[in-house]
């Protein structure tokens, strides 16, 4: 963080502040840590579940679905292996001999 901590920094001493840098950057960190906490994986996991909640209610309903190239390489949801075509309408990554299989229920 040293080129944004020295900026916020000669922005403090304008404002008059006091602290030494050294101290002003522990500040800033302990102020940083108190707003922006690590995420919690918990919430990070249901996130993720819940994204691909809503992509799967709309997963087999048979309109719209067409295979295009992706736009970047990522894993195929049905083998698990890497394929730069998807759905247009999942946005998920699928091969085409996938496709079929990850539009049916089973
Ligand atoms: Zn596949
Ligand atoms: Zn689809």
């Amino acid at each position: 963080m040293s080129a944004s901590g020295h900026g916020i920094f000669l922005f403090y001493r304008i404002l008059g502040g006091k602290l030494t840098q050294l101290e002003f950057t522990r500040e800033v960190a302990v102020a940083l840590l108190k707003v922006d906490p690590t995420p919690n994986p918990v919430n990070l996991a249901l996130g993720t579940h819940s994204s691909t909640y809503v992509c799967s209610e709309m997963r087999y309903d048979g309109v719209d679905h067409y295979l295009v190239p992706a736009g970047k390489q990522r894993r195929c949801q049905v083998c698990k292996t890497n394929t730069t075509k998807s759905c247009s309408k999942c946005d998920v990554n699928i091969h085409e001999a996938c496709f079929i299989d990850y539009h049916i229920k089973h």
